[in-house]
């Protein structure tokens, strides 16, 4: 694809857009801009979305007027960003971003600005509109929406693109992927998001560039991988990635414990655990990262665990020994916040005490502020085979009854007389 230098201009109805569907805050910052003699469009993903007929995140504002310039007009406004400097417009806790036009890097300038193997490190040129759709990522990202005309200008083929529902990342695909890897990891969400296709030319390299993902700060990638995993495809965007080398970039430790054919059930856990993020999002159910993440990094904190174990005084002792190591390597990677970080651990260190139901530790475990996250997971673990059922019924079975009745359940004679009438009739299960 080339720098079209005359940019196609579609009105709303002919692409079926209605302006009531449009962010009121959002067209209001357009308009005020627009009376102070700057140009000013909606950009990006909330026109992409739109024209799809899906409710947009978040609406983006671009415009040829300076961080400055837009500040000295909007008293809402603050200036944010040290690499880009952006302005945050407040609506109460509603935030409008306003971007300046940015110029895409040019060979001239490269060696003062591109790491040596071709990573932007500083990204502050300001530009024209077209030099701002350019430097985009996918041409279905680089679409502006000018409320004042009720038009959509596409420089770079956007709206084509989007009508064959394909993903095409601008310029030369290497390039581009090199100048900033997170490209391939969206590449994967809005594949999966949008029900599109990526352009074969922009998929070639993708699994060859995957490892350029490993140079990225892990601080920039958090969001990037809640946003991969906290939506209603996750299970598409995983097997994506695991298909182009990018699920290793991100989660080395797991993915080196998925390898295993003979081994199903760590890669069927996980994939359950995807499904049921998906099917609680459909429901509008609350949804947890750190319950998915615990999920994703369970493999390898149980392995590790059970390699600690014989040197170690209890399964605890050895899962919180495994947490710390799996933790440590997986931050160095992404940057997992310690509130996050925490909870995982919780769920993880707390499954041995699912093997006890006799005593007050029990009873008290069940008030436990985890024990509800813990229970989801050791019935997810049950669902593969690692923990017994008869287990898992007892611990579902023991939350239905009173105070009273967990207390006779827990009680050590009633265990004991359990086992006895257990062995009295080996055909009756086990569950309580
Ligand atoms: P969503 O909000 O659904 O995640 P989005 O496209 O709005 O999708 P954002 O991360 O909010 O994604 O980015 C807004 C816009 O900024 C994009 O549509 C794209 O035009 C541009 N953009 C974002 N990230 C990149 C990138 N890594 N390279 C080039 N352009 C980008
Ligand atoms: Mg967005």
């Amino acid at each position: 694809m080339s720098l079209q230098k005359k940019p196609r201009i579609y009105s709303l109805s002919e692409l079926d857009l209605s302006t009531d569907n449009l962010d009121r805050h959002a067209v209001s910052i357009t308009h005020r801009l627009a009376k102070a003699g700057f140009e000013a469009y909606l950009v990006g993903g909330c026109v992409r979305d739109l024209l799809l007929g899906l409710h947009p995140k978040d609406f983006d504002v671009s415009t040829n007027a300076e961080p400055e310039q837009i500040q000295a007009l909007f008293k809402n406004c603050r200036l944010i960003g040290r690499r880009f400097r952006l302005a945050h417009i407040h609506f109460g806790r509603h935030i409008i971003e306003v971007a300046t036009f940015r110029a895409p890097h040019t060979k001239e300038d490269e060696s003062s600005r591109a790491h040596k193997d071709g990573r932007l490190l500083r990204d502050n040129v300001y530009g024209s509109l077209q030099e701002d759709a350019w430097r985009r990522d996918f041409t279905v990202n680089a679409l502006y929406l000018d409320p004042q005309n009720s038009t959509v200008i596409d420089y770079v083929g956007g709206i084509e693109d989007h009508q064959k529902k394909v993903l095409t990342l601008m310029g030369n695909p290497v390039t581009r992927f090199k100048e900033d890897p997170v490209r391939l990891i969206r590449a994967v969400r809005f594949k999966a998001k949008l029900g599109f296709t990526i352009d074969p030319k922009t998929e070639a390299p993708m699994q060859k560039l995957a490892p350029l993902l490993k140079d990225i700060p892990s601080a920039r990638l958090y969001d990037e991988v809640l946003k991969l995993f906290l939506n209603t495809e996750a299970n598409q965007v995983f097997d994506t990635l695991r298909q182009y080398g990018l699920f290793k970039a991100l989660f080395p430790q797991t993915d080196s414990c998925l390898h295993d054919a003979s081994e199903t059930e760590p890669l069927a856990l996980i994939k359950q655990a995807m499904k049921n993020t998906e099917s609680r999002l459909k429901n509008n159910q609350r949804i947890t990262p750190y319950f998915l993440l615990a999920t994703l990094l369970w493999e390898p904190v149980r392995r590790l665990s059970e390699k600690y174990a014989p040197n170690l005084n209890s399964e605890t002792q050895a899962l919180h020994a495994a947490a710390n190591e799996v933790v440590l390597q997986q931050v160095s990677r992404i940057a997992i916040p310690r509130r996050i970080t925490t909870p995982m651990r919780e769920v993880w260190t707390l499954q041995p005490r699912f093997h006890k139901q006799v005593g007050v530790r029990c009873l008290r475990f069940l008030e436990h502020p985890r024990f509800r996250a813990a229970y989801d997971f050791m019935l997810l673990r049950a669902q593969h085979g690692e923990v017994d059922s008869s287990i898992a019924d007892w611990w579902t079975h023991i939350q239905t009854l009173n105070p009273a009745e967990q207390k006779l359940m827990t009680r050590p004679s009633q265990m004991k007389q359990k086992k006895k009438a257990r062995k009295k009739e080996p055909s009756t299960p086990g569950s309580a």
